[in-house]
Order: structure tokens, then sequence, then C-alpha cells
């Protein structure tokens, strides 16, 4: 749909930057995005992207808000304690910008889900299992898909785009024989602005990915939160991985 008066006021300093301008705008408004978890990662995903008129969001998450969320998960308020996550976040998000176009699903991560035409995936959930559900389905319908996780100070963000190249996948650089119990916010606790910053940079990421300036696939940046520092390093392909490698084929 053409940009109306509403969207040139709204999005003016999106339309001020020449490599956003009109057509960048009209290409995030025509995007399809579906946020998979909608926790103190998915939130400010969320609320950037909605923001910055990603046209047709889709948030998928079957739990409901609990008081220990409220540290970190950005979209939620006291008051919606008990109430699912997604039924929360539409609200608040459709407030923030009634142009974009919500989805909600209250259940966990599934294939059909995956198959209803999204351009992109952000994966924001804790859970390993979900995250190869996500990047096999990406990398079997060749579209993007951003992951990043928080515990304690620190964070990893690493984005593949599917589309363009097919040399690695999220399985590869999973360590499946570890026999580590896998550590999350629940269990080992976080600092709520170090999945501020994890957020955003997921939803930055999204932004370059759908304006076509995402160029590192498969690198991944870890953010010490404590020391402040900032660290990007190259993963290679496991060849035996059993969605990209050779053994796939
Ligand atoms: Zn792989």
């Amino acid at each position: 749909m053409p940009l109306n008066d509403d969207d040139f006021m709204r999005y003016s300093r999106h339309l001020l930057m020449g490599d956003i301008g009109e057509l960048g705008q009209q290409r995030l408004s025509d995007a399809r995005v579906l946020i998979v978890g909608l926790g103190g990662l998915g939130c400010p995903v969320a609320l950037y992207l909605v923001a910055a008129g990603v046209g047709q969001i889709g948030l998928c998450d079957p739990d409901r808000v609990d008081k220990t969320n409220l540290q970190r998960q950005v979209l939620y308020r006291t008051d919606d304690c008990g109430s699912l996550k997604v039924g929360c976040a539409k609200q608040a998000l459709e407030a923030l910008n009634p142009g974009v176009t919500i989805s909600a699903f209250a259940r966990p991560i599934d294939k059909e889900i995956l198959a209803d035409g999204y351009h992109l995936v952000v994966d924001c959930t804790d859970n390993l299992a979900a995250r190869q559900i996500i990047n096999d389905a990406c990398y079997a319908q060749r579209i993007p898909f951003v992951s990043a996780a928080a515990v304690g100070w620190e964070g990893q963000l690493v984005a593949f785009d599917f589309g363009r190249f097919r040399s690695l996948c999220f399985n590869c650089i999973i360590d499946h024989n570890s026999a580590e119990p896998m550590m999350n916010c629940a269990n080992s606790g976080v600092v709520g602005p170090v999945l501020g910053i994890m957020g955003s940079m997921q939803a930055t990421t999204v932004i370059r990915l759908l304006l076509g300036y995402f160029k590192q696939h498969g690198e991944m940046t870890r953010y010490d939160g404590k020391r402040g520092q900032w660290l990007s390093m190259h993963c290679s392909r496991n060849q035996q991985c059993p969605t990209c490698g050779a053994a796939s084929v």
C-alpha cells in the first residue's frame, strides 16, 4: 500500500535519510515479520519494528505474563499479570501504531505458523528446540532468520540470510554433544537492559535485512555488559550439520 499523509509524518525521521527514504519505508511497510517469543528480547524487537512501520507482524508465544517478567519485559504492565502475553502485546502495539497489522499465536512455534508466508523470522525464544525448528523452516524456505540470546550480563546475536547464502546455518554452531544444561534467564538471572540492547540489535538487523544492507551471514556478535565490550567472530559450517551439511543433500 502506498504511503499516506499520516505515514509521511509518522516516518519522517526515516524519510529524511537518503539510504531509507520513501522507497525504504515502502519496503518496511510491505514486509511480513514473525517474532517468536515475547519475553525480554521479543518486547523491544516488537516495539521497534511496529514503531518503524513494518507492515505485518506475527507474534508467537504460549505464555502468560508473570510478575517475575516485569523486571525486563517492557511491553507489560503490572495489571497484565495472568493474561496471555500475545494479547497484551497486540493491544499495546496496536495503540503504538494502528497502521500495522498484528497477528497473535498463543501457542509454541510450529511448522504451520512458519509456513504462513513471512519474509523473515526473529528468534526471541530461550530454548534450543524452538531455534532448531525456526532454523530448519527458514533454511528450507530461503528466508532470513535473526537469533539472539542473553543471560546474566551477556548477550549474543547471529543472523542468517538464507535467501542469499546457504553455506552455514544455526544448526552448524550448536554443540550437539554438550552435556551442560542450557542456562536461561529463569535459572540463572539476567540484567534487563542487556536484553534491551540485544533486542534492539535484532530489530536493527531486521531493518538492515529488509532494506538490503545486511552482509554478515552467520557472523556472531557477543556483548559483555559487565565490561561494556563487544566481540564479533566468524562461524564456520559443520560438514555434518543435519540441516545444511553434506549429509543433508
Ligand atoms: Zn548448518
